[in-house]
């Protein structure tokens, strides 16, 4: 065990969190796991769970806290090649592959290809919807990413339906298959951005676009084309936390009170709760938003929602306790804190495979090897070569 003291540490890490075991789910609204709905895991995401959790986890960051976070590890990353002991060649490599290793894992986050949790939910008369994403007709959207795209990206991560809402750009294609996306616009007005569901018309932004009553008179102008309004974050917050309850009198029809992008994900769970407080007298809709732009292949919420249903009973929203937990937990910290919830988080099949993968990793580092022979690879490298004189095709 001294000699392997990196999988005697995971290995403390993976029972001790156990003992602080967080749901894969919880319900924003009541802070409580749902009781009909779950994740599922494909077979492959589970296989690969120290690959697959820490991606995920890397998902769900604020801004701020990814940017300490990977700042934090490649300077300790580094520091750990320099300082242990060889030639200088070697511990500048090492300090490199440290580097190098966070960028991949960036890298990965953003674009690798991998499987994902799926959504199930008992309740058959539910639709799992999205109320906000993107597609590459949005300014800031990844290019090329296709509505097609994004309906897969959706179906695999067990959704039925979603709104597109582009920066400022009504959604018209009919995409049915595998899920049916549905129209929407993200309108960028006074210092606020405004989700519009099912909108009929554009709009002459401007008018909308001067202050804050200006701003407001967009509602109006939405329910007149038979559309809802809902406040995004981090605008509402950011920008207008003085101003909610005017938003109210002048006929929002909804909040969001998650959204998985990374200024979003700031939201404080006080300032959730102070919106609660707020829509549920007002009988006012509250969404999860996965405001995905093409990047990242893991949402933090899904909303089950009763199709003919209105106002704050009528949609729940699921979201994944890490990415709740970011707007209360500093930056500074997430190095640590990030890692830890991921853990605590774990399934019991995922940490069955990260025990697993611990076990294979260290035998195979501790087989026997002679003397000045590398590890893992060297004992390859030896059966390849002893076998090879038999193996060699003629002529
Ligand atoms: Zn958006």
């Amino acid at each position: 065990m001294r000699r392997h003291p990196i999988a005697l540490a995971l290995t403390t890490l993976l029972v001790l969190s156990a003992l602080w075991p967080l749901p894969s789910l919880l319900d924003a609204v009541t802070g409580a796991p749902p009781g009909d709905a779950d994740l599922t895991r494909p077979f492959l995401y589970l296989l690969m769970a120290p690959l697959t959790n820490l991606l995920d986890a890397l998902t769900f960051l604020s801004l701020a806290r990814a940017q300490a976070l990977v700042a934090t590890w490649m300077v300790a990353l580094a520091l750990w090649g320099l300082l242990r002991p060889g030639s200088w060649r070697l511990r500048m490599g090492r300090a490199a592959l440290g580097i190098g290793t966070m960028l991949f894992l960036v890298g990965a986050t953003l674009a690798l290809p991998r499987p994902v949790p799926r959504l199930v939910t008992a309740d058959s008369s539910a639709v799992v919807l999205d109320y906000h994403a993107h597609t590459a007709a949005s300014h800031d959207g990844r290019k090329r990413w296709t509505a097609a795209d994004l309906a897969d990206w959706h179906a695999a991560q067990g959704f039925q339906a979603s709104y597109v809402t582009d920066h400022n750009l009504l959604f018209t294609q009919r995409v049915e298959q595998p899920i049916r996306l549905l129209p929407g616009v993200e309108w960028s007005v006074y210092r606020q951005h405004v989700v519009a569901l099912s909108p009929a018309t554009a709009i002459d932004r401007d008018s909308f676009s001067r202050d804050t009553p200006a701003m407001l008179r967009l509602f109006a102008e939405l329910h007149r084309q038979g559309s809802l309004g809902i406040a995004s974050l981090p605008e509402y917050w950011d920008h207008h936390r003085e101003d909610l309850d005017a938003f109210v009198a002048a006929g929002v029809d909804g909040f969001e009170i998650v959204n998985c992008a990374p200024k979003g994900l700031a939201f404080p769970s006080q300032a959730r709760r102070d919106i609660l407080d707020l829509a549920g007298p007002n009988d006012l809709l509250v969404t999860g938003a996965s405001d995905n732009h093409g990047w990242g292949k893991v949402t933090c919420v899904w909303n089950v929602t009763h199709p003919g249903e209105q106002g704050f009973k009528a949609n729940h929203v699921f979201a994944r306790p890490l990415a709740l937990a970011q707007g209360d937990l500093p930056a500074w910290n997430a190095a640590v804190t990030q890692p830890w919830l991921m853990l605590r988080g774990l399934s019991g099949s995922e940490r069955v495979s990260w025990l697993t993968w611990i076990a294979v990793v260290t035998l195979y580092l501790a087989q026997p090897r002679r003397q000045g022979q590398p590890a893992g690879l060297g004992i390859l490298a030896r059966s390849v070569s002893a076998r090879r004189p038999e193996d060699a095709p003629e002529g």
